[in-house]
């Protein structure tokens, strides 16, 4: 039989990986304009890393690790998220110690064991920003708005972002108290994870994906009623700011993140039209997990995108250009000494810049013309026997259907011109 790759996994083909190319150069350059730089961390890290950098009671720590032993019996994991790798990287590389905030980005694969299903995979991409050292919502504001511009830049339409603030451990155990005291009565028909969470962390009871959860919860006090005055200013001050760069966002006190180092902001983007994993980037403030593992209390925003969903929603909503790169110019020679010759010219073509191939099959003039057709090249340039004796070739324009005849050494001159003339440069 033969073998198969792992489930949740995906051969990206060539049709597939011009879109993929598109949409990593497009985030490069958006993160140019803003001024962040690229961190490449480790696809795999010391396990304990995820498990204090991400949280022992998250699902991803709990279900989803590709965990395994190396040779030397360490616990190693392949990384299923980014920002404790990227938070380990700027204490160990000490880059609290240069100018503040330090502001990254990174592209890569992920892996987390979930069950595989569509815009749910087990080697997925994320695009992900992580800004270290200043606590300011302008912060905040930068990193919303790189996404709305992105998503602007891509041409996608039909997006909800929502945030919220999940205020910080002062705010948070008044709301918790508040939270425990509104489920008690329902606790019994919580579903088991949820019943978990009420004494442990209830306030992730509000995320559950349990549509009975999602019910018992209705109506249940937000972070957002007991935010204390610093953290109010804060999400206060970030909304206007949002206001102000022109990005479309609604408030949803439903949006949470659950763990102790989350602080304030939390964000979300959904494209309903692409299906039940609709979340196309997550995000929110961290202050407390460099400190977690263990570095000097710095505060940290960032946000991570599933690049797999990101062109789901491309696909969708028909927003990607053409990635085909056709050759401009398809050289037919027939017999050997024509081949040289022809195979000359088309480096010289190459290294003029200028798309061009070539039958890698030896056949005759008449399918290597057919070839070029279905390669949609422009041009066709024929060398056969007569042509070898004249030392001349013959230019076909193959969407016009002309052809002419010229002299061996105007080739390149000519070829290039054409190129000039057609891409105007
Ligand atoms: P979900 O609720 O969909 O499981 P999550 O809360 O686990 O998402 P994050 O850990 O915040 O997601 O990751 C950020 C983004 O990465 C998500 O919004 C989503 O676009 C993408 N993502 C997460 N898990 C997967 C996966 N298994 N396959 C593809 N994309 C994923
Ligand atoms: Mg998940």
């Amino acid at each position: 039989m033969a073998l198969q790759r792992p489930k949740g996994t995906q051969d990206l083909l060539p049709s597939q990986t011009a879109k993929w190319q598109y949409l990593e150069e497009m985030m490069r350059k958006v993160c140019r304009e803003y001024g962040y730089e690229e961190i490449r961390t480790p696809i795999f890290e010391a396990t304990e890393l995820f498990q204090r950098g991400v949280g022992e009671t998250t699902d991803i720590v709990n279900k989803e690790m590709y965990t395994f032993l190396d040779k030397g019996e360490r616990s190693i994991t392949l990384r299923p998220e980014g920002t404790a790798s990227v938070c380990r990287a700027y204490v160990e590389n000490k880059l609290y110690a240069g100018p503040q905030p330090v502001k990254l980005y990174y592209i890569g694969p992920m892996f987390r064991y979930e069950r595989p299903q569509t815009g749910r995979y087990r080697q997925f991409h994320q695009f992900g920003v992580e800004v270290l050292g200043s606590e300011k919502p302008v912060v905040d504001a930068e990193t919303i708005s790189l996404v709305w511009d992105l998503y602007q830049r891509l041409g996608l339409k039909n997006l909800e972002v929502h945030i919220n603030s999940v205020g910080c451990p002062s705010c948070r155990a008044d709301h918790r108290q508040k939270l425990q005291e509104f489920l008690a009565p329902r606790r019994e028909e919580l579903c088991p994870d949820c019943q978990d969470r009420f004494e442990r962390n209830p306030l992730r009871i509000l995320d559950c994906k349990n549509p009975k959860c999602q019910k018992l919860t209705q109506g249940a006090p937000t972070t957002a009623d007991t935010l204390c005055e610093d953290c109010q200013g804060h999400f206060n001050a970030l909304q206007e700011l949002l206001q102000a760069a022109g990005v479309v966002f609604r408030v949803n006190p439903r949006l949470v993140r659950g763990l102790d180092y989350y602080r304030k902001t939390a964000f979300e983007v959904m494209v309903e039209e692409i299906g039940a994993q609709s979340a196309i980037c997550g995000g929110g403030r961290y202050d407390g997990l460099t400190e977690e593992i263990g570095g000097p209390p710095t505060p940290g925003i960032g946000f991570a995108m599933g690049m797999e969903r990101v062109l789901a929603a491309i696909e969708v909503q028909k927003a990607m250009p053409d990635q085909v790169e056709r050759p401009f110019v398809m050289v037919a020679a027939l017999g050997k000494e024509a081949e040289g010759k022809g195979f000359a010219l088309l480096q010289a073509l190459r290294h003029a810049g200028i798309p061009a191939g070539m039958d890698l099959l030896g056949r005759g003039l008449k399918a290597q013309l057919k070839n070029a057709d279905r390669q949609e090249a422009k041009l066709a340039l024929l060398i056969g026997e007569e042509e070898l004796q004249k030392d001349s070739f013959i230019l076909r324009d193959l969407s016009l259907g002309e052809q002419q005849e010229f002299p061996w050494q105007d080739a390149l001159a000519l070829i290039s011109q054409r190129y000039r003339e057609e891409h105007g440069s």
